[in-house]
């Protein structure tokens, strides 16, 4: 007799996922399934002895258990994928997930999930777990270990992963089509790659440092004077060193962003990729950072050692000995005692500025800081150790939105790249619409009214109203260094005649007849007559783009296309 109250619907059935292999992963994934309320059942070559599986799971043979379930999680090496060639027709239509990885890259001619498609193209692979341990799952996932990178063919397929990991409580990024397995799989393989480079360039500045010192003070002085200072090596050498080491990071750390910057003026406009190398440096600006940190560290740790040293100790001694010997005392010297405080003074609170510029470029800080207070302690603080340590820390025009972000944006992307990324992109798709590139059809041709308000998220001929972006004028927002063709061409092909281009109060006369200018240009270069550009006018921009843009700039001119 069934105890449920009357009228009461049954519970729903628990989904059952099929797992291939009952080793380590399999073992830990299929509890982890268990506890998430899912039903499980497992595919075993030994059914009847395999080891010790999560109480409340089935085993069965691949077969019989892979006609059970819509989703098969394969956990087993690929190497001994043949006999999935077995089990095909039970697989097909069903969805495969392959968790597989390679004890080394390269190993293979196309990556295991491909392999795994190829051995059964009826069914639907997609390529998970991969970075998640079997050792986590079973302690829980820690943030390390909480990403999942999907990647398929098969969007319901994908989309029945990544519930399925979501609901595991894992943080699922999606990687895109099948093609991109093999770079998932060398994923748990790599090791350090942004840190490379920032080791070569600290290892290779600390050696060059140590042996110029050493020959200097060193090898010269016992060639020279026939002094053995060669004790010195260990702390005053490395304590010379240190500093110095740390402050060329800290500016390599921020070189690129200036040198990216002086790039987007030169070529006007930031919609072009940088050289390769370029790229590659402002890719590890938060690795030399905070390498350059943990030089100022050692730096504090020696200079810390100082009073210590035998060497200072036995100095401090005699010259003690030496005044009573002599009955003289030495005069205090004010000037020397306020110098020497303030210097210490200033080193400490350099290094606790340094400290907090390094810790909330760590993702689990700046995750907690709002872009205002992240950028504030980027800015603000790094402007205030570029005073104290002498070191250029933030390049004119680092807070520019335009510019290159500062090199702890990396850890956190900055909002209004975000938008421009996805703008970008729009932009991309729309060249492959063909909406760039071609004379666009102006209103008047498309019905509509040339005097009306008009939206200039509305594309011309463009069927559908396309969706308004949220701040999708900020797009529009241009230095005069920046209004390259693509910017105002990107722009001014799909804004309307009747839309109303603003300049910033700051421009003048000139700077506004230029833009109107090539505007018209542009216009005229999709074969539309001057005439039609008449409804343009340009007026002094609203005060959202004057905050945005026009404050605290070195470039005076934006101008925004809005709605009038
Ligand atoms: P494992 O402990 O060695 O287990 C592999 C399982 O595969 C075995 O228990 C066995 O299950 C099955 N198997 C072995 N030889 C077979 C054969 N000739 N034919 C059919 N099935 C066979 O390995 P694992 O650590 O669970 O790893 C499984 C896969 O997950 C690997 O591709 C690995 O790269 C990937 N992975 C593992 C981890 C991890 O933390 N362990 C993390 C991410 C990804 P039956 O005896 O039941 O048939």
């Amino acid at each position: 007799m069934s105890l449920r109250p009357l009228g009461m619907e049954p519970p729903p059935e628990r989904e059952l996922l099929c797992i291939f292999g009952t080793g380590d992963l399999g073992r830990s994934l299929g509890q982890r399934l268990l506890q998430t309320g899912y039903r499980v059942v497992y595919g075993s070559r030994r059914p009847h002895s395999c080891g010790p599986l999560p109480p409340g799971a089935q085993v069965m043979s691949h077969t019989e258990a892979a006609q059970l379930a819509a989703v098969v999680i394969v956990c087993v090496h690929r190497e001994h994928y043949d006999f999935m060639e077995e089990v095909a027709p039970q697989l097909k239509g069903k969805v495969l997930v392959d968790v597989s990885n390679n004890s080394k890259k390269g190993l293979y001619p196309e990556s295991n999930a491909e392999f795994l498609q190829s051995l059964i193209p009826a069914a639907s692979v997609v390529k998970a777990f991969n970075t998640v341990s079997a050792w986590s799952l079973q302690n829980g996932p820690s943030d390390a270990h909480r990403q999942v990178f999907l990647c398929g063919d098969k969007a319901e397929a994908k989309q029945a992963v990544r519930e399925l990991a979501t609901r595991l409580g894992l943080s699922v990024l999606d990687r895109g089509s099948l093609s991109a397995a093999r770079e998932v799989e060398d994923f748990p393989l790599q090791l350090f790659p942004e840190w490379r480079l920032p080791l070569c360039i600290a290892t290779g500045l600390t050696a060059f440092f140590f042996f110029y010192l050493l020959i200097r003070d060193v090898i010269y002085a016992y060639v020279e004077q026939d002094k053995d200072i060669s004790f010195r090596i260990m702390v005053s050498l490395a304590n010379k060193v240190f500093p110095i080491v740390s402050l060329i990071m800290l500016s390599l750390c921020y070189l690129p962003g200036v040198m990216a910057a002086i790039l987007q003026l030169y070529r006007g406009t930031k919609y072009r990729r940088f050289p390769d190398w370029l790229d590659h440096w402002m890719l590890c600006r938060k690795q030399l950072g905070l390498l350059a940190l943990g030089f100022a560290f050692l730096h504090v740790l020696y200079t810390l050692l100082i009073p210590i040293r035998y060497y200072v100790r036995y100095k401090v001694t005699a010259h003690t000995v030496l005044q009573i010997r002599e009955n003289k005392t030495a005069v205090f010297d004010t000037t020397s005692a306020w110098r020497t405080d303030s210097y210490f003074s200033v080193g400490i609170l350099g290094f606790a500025l340094y400290v907090l510029l390094g810790i909330t470029s760590l993702p689990s800080v700046s995750n907690a800081l709002s872009w205002r207070e992240f950028s504030f302690v980027q800015m603000a603080v790094a402007g205030v150790l570029d005073k104290t340590t002498d070191t250029p820390l933030t390049p004119a025009g680092e807070d520019d939105h335009s510019g290159p972000a500062s090199p702890m944006c990396q850890a956190r992307p900055d909002k209004d790249e975000q938008e421009e990324e996805e703008m970008e992109q729009q932009e991309e798709e729309d060249e492959e619409r063909g909406w760039h590139g071609q004379p666009q059809p102006t209103t008047a041709n498309h019905g509509h009214d040339a005097n009306a308000t008009t939206d200039i998220s509305k594309r011309p001929g463009d069927g559908p109203q396309r969706p308004i972006r949220k701040n999708y004028p900020s797009r529009l927002i241009v230095s005069p260094a920046s209004v390259g063709l693509r910017t105002i061409y990107g722009t001014a092909a799909v804004i309307p005649e009747t839309a109303t281009w603003r300049c910033c109060p700051s421009t003048n006369k000139g700077q506004r007849l230029w833009m109107f200018r090539r505007i018209i240009d542009i216009f005229a270069s999709n074969h539309k007559k001057p005439a039609d550009c008449t409804h343009l006018k340009i007026s002094t921009c609203p005060s959202w783009a004057t905050s945005r843009c026009c404050s605290a700039r070195s470039t005076p001119t934006c101008m925004a296309g809005t709605s009038s």
